[in-house]
């Protein structure tokens, strides 16, 4: 049972200390009990816990809507308030199929994705991501998605084949998969910019966004890019699309967003979705009992106004490349560790049976949930999952630590790491 929180670290009821390297699941930003975001919750239910959006706005919603758009890359001038990332990708897919609806182009309803991504778990989520595992028990439920090849270098590059190359070639499969179906049968395409829990921090290759933009603006599809684990300043910059020099038609956030110290996400929208269903039926057609909630838009609003105050972004380039570069000195000859990647504070290692053929361990070994209980043994919470690789489940670890982290936790996180790795390997 957790008890109790104290910055980067975690206590159980018996006292114990964890590192939260993971920050959960890429949630706690800024670490536990910060008292500036604590203090702000308080306040915000002196004042008021709740009001309904259908009878008012309130004053932390209003100013963390500004404060989003303010920084927000293209023309996402608008903000949508829910209380995660699976609300919001609904909120995104629903708001996109209206936009086409509201521009007389009611023949558009279907998305493209993905494989070996993760949208969240409500239906529409599950069907727009391309995690296997996840999705076979209600793939009946699901609405057909088509799911195009992660820019995943490790796996996917062929033999030759450069960085950028291979970035056109997995991009081009867009293209190709719109015109299989007619561009008149598309609303939008959907992707993380990092891919998060399904493979473990993995970034796409230089020129790889840019010819996407170029392909959706061909044929008037919308960009949705799912922000909700790479965003919010984990991979350095406020928002992870902003390295790709690309601004998406809609963007959805979450984790980050309130650190964990209240639920909520958010979807940013395009001036021009946003002025055509303005300008139409003046309504979005969806909702959710709790959206714009004050508490969590006044927490939401501490912890993002806490970071940028304390620069806390520049510290997350410091720290990330600091413990990647410790991560490769010590793993990147580990027979069983295959690729370390990631930006900023949003790390990942594959591990591999052979390094060679890249060859996965055969998941009835359950490294993923041996390393996870190792690395709790040893006092530390990191976040190992199983993606799907070439059919079969693949292992890997995700790093994500708070912002908050000096060079003594880089040095705490990798020895623990390696504490895990040793026991799971020696029993392998
Ligand atoms: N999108 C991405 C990229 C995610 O990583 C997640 C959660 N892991 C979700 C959506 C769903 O968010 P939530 O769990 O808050 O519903």
């Amino acid at each position: 049972m957790a008890a109790r929180g104290d910055g980067p670290y975690v206590l159980d009821t018996t006292g114990k200390r964890y590192l939260d390297a993971s920050g959960g699941a890429a949630v706690s930003c800024l670490g536990h009990s910060n008292a500036a975001v604590n203090d702000a919750i308080k306040a915000q239910l002196d004042r008021i816990a709740f009001a309904h959006t259908g009878f008012f706005t309130n004053e932390p919603m209003e100013k963390l809507a500004d404060f989003l758009c303010e920084r927000a890359p293209g023309d996402l001038n608008a903000v949508y308030f829910v209380s995660g990332g699976s609300e919001a990708v609904e909120a995104a897919l629903k708001l996109a199929r209206q936009y086409f609806i509201e521009k007389g182009e009611g023949s558009r309803s279907r998305f493209i994705s993905r494989r070996q991504s993760y949208h969240g778990n409500t239906l529409g989520a599950l069907s727009a991501g391309g995690n296997e595992w996840r999705r076979e028990p209600y793939s009946p439920l699901l609405m057909p998605v088509a799911l195009l090849s992660p820019c995943y270098a490790y796996r996917e590059k062929r033999d030759g084949e450069s960085d950028f190359d291979f970035g056109q070639r997995v991009a081009n499969e867009l293209e190709e998969e719109i015109l299989r179906q007619g561009p008149e049968t598309i609303c939008a395409f959907i992707c993380e910019p990092v891919v998060g829990a399904t493979l473990g921090a993995v970034p796409a290759v230089e020129g790889y966004f840019s010819r996407i933009r170029e392909i959706c603006d061909t044929y008037g599809i919308l960009l949705i890019l799912d922000e909700v684990m790479c965003g919010m300043g984990r991979t350095g910059t406020l928002f992870a699309c902003e390295q790709e020099g690309v601004a998406p038609d809609i963007l959805v956030t979450a984790k980050g967003l309130g650190a964990g110290y209240q639920p909520i996400g958010a979807m940013l929208v395009s001036d021009r979705i946003y002025q055509t269903i303005r300008n139409g039926s003046g309504f979005f057609q969806h909702g959710h009992t709790y959206m714009g909630h004050p508490v969590a838009c006044a927490a939401s609003l501490a912890v993002q106004t806490y970071v940028e105050d304390n620069n806390l972004l520049e510290n997350v380039r410091l720290q990330g490349a600091a413990l990647k570069n410790a991560l490769e000195a010590t793993f990147g000859q580990h027979p069983f560790i295959g690729d370390i990647r990631g930006r900023g504070l949003f790390l990942g290692l594959e591990i591999v049976e052979d390094k060679e053929t890249k060859a996965p361990f055969d998941p009835a070994r359950k490294i993923n949930a041996k390393v996870k209980a190792a690395a709790m043994d040893a006092g530390l919470m990191c976040y190992p999952m199983g993606g799907t690789i070439d059919g079969q489940r693949g292992d890997h670890v995700l790093l994500a630590p708070p912002f908050i982290i000096e060079a003594s936790h880089v040095d705490e996180i990798v020895s623990k790491l390696a504490q895990a790795f040793q026991s799971t390997f020696k029993e392998v």
